[in-house]
C-alpha cells in the first residue's frame, strides 16, 4: 500500500493534529539518527520511513527538511536524503573554537548591559536544566538537557544585541552537532551533570554580577570542560560523555 493510498483511506485531521503528527514524526526520526538506530550514511527513503513509521508523506517531507536544516540529514540531487556522517573530532574541535571566540566575545559584551529578558531565559534554561540529575547516552535521556543547553548558549550570543551574529550562531546547530557524539560515549553518571552545572552556574552568576569579563573566562573553561569531556577517548583518563 502506497502512501497516498493512506492518506486517502483516512479523512483530513485538524491543522492542530498534522502538527501534532508532524512533531511526533520529526521526534522519532531524530531519535533514531541520535541513537543509530539509524546509521550514520543510511539512506532515507521517503517510502520506506512511510512503511516504518505508519505515517504518510508529508509529515516525513517536512520532517526530512527540518532535520536538513539542523544538519542530521543530508541531501543530494537524484541520491535523495541519507543520515549525515557524524562530525570528525578535528571538525568538533574546530567548533569548540569558534565557540569560544564568538560566545566569549558575546559574553563579554552583553554580561554588562543586563538584559532582564537575557537574564530571564538564562535563569529559566539554567532551573530546567538543574532537574536532570543524570545525563545518559540515549537521546531521550539527554533531549531536555541539550535543549535546554542550546536554549542557554544562544541567549550568551543573543545578549550582544547583534542579530547577524546571532542568526550565524543558531545556525549552527553546535550543541546539537555535538551530541551526535554521546551515543557512543560511556555512561555518563551524576558526578558529570554536577560538573556541567557548576560551569554553567558560573556563566549565570556573571551575568547575574553585569562582569563581562568574568562571563567570558566563565564561558571559555565551560567550552574547554565540553572539550575535555567530548574529545578524550573512552578509557583515556577522563571519561568521556554528554558535554553541553
Ligand atoms: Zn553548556
Amino acid at each position: 500500500m502506497g502512501s497516498n493510498d493512506w492518506r486517502a483511506a483516512r479523512p483530513e485531521g485538524s491543522a492542530v493534529e498534522r502538527t501534532t503528527i508532524a512533531e511526533k514524526v520529526y521526534e522519532d526520526i531524530k531519535e533514531r539518527i541520535l541513537d543509530q538506530t539509524l546509521k550514520p550514511g543510511e539512506r532515507l527513503t521517503i517510502e520506506s520511513l512511510s512503511r516504518l513509521l505508519a505515517t504518510s508523506s508529508s509529515p516525513i517531507r517536512e520532517a526530512l527538511a527540518r532535520l536538513e536544516s539542523e544538519k542530521l540529514v543530508v541531501s543530494r540531487v537524484y541520491a535523495g536524503y541519507s543520515v549525515a556522517p557524524p562530525p570528525d573530532p578535528a571538525f568538533l574541535s574546530g567548533l569548540l573554537d569558534f565557540r569560544a571566540l564568538v560566545e566569549g566575545h558575546c559574553a563579554r559584551i552583553g554580561a554588562p548591559r543586563r538584559d532582564r529578558a537575557i537574564l530571564e531565559t538564562l535563569e529559566s534554561a539554567y532551573a530546567q536544566m538543574s532537574k536532570t540529575k543524570r545525563l545518559g547516552t540515549r537521546y531521550r535521556e539527554y533531549r531536555r538537557f541539550v535543549q535546554e543547553d542550546a536554549r542557554f548558549h544562544r541567549a550568551i550570543v543573543e545578549s550582544s544585541g547583534n542579530p547577524a551574529t546571532a542568526q550565524v550562531y543558531a545556525n549552527l546547530h553546535a550543541v546539537l552537532v555535538q551530541s551526535r557524539l554521546y551515543v557512543t560515549r560511556k555512561t555518563s553518571d551524576g558526578a558529570r551533570a554536577e560538573q556541567v552545572m557548576a560551569e554553567h552556574r558560573a556563566i549565570l552568576e556573571a551575568f547575574r554580577a553585569g562582569d563581562g569579563e568574568a562571563a567570558e573566562r566563565a564561558i571559555r573553561g565551560h567550552l574547554e570542560g565540553g572539550r575535555r569531556r567530548l574529545l578524550t577517548p573512552p578509557g583515556a583518563g577522563s571519561p568521556a560523555g554528554p558535554a553541553a
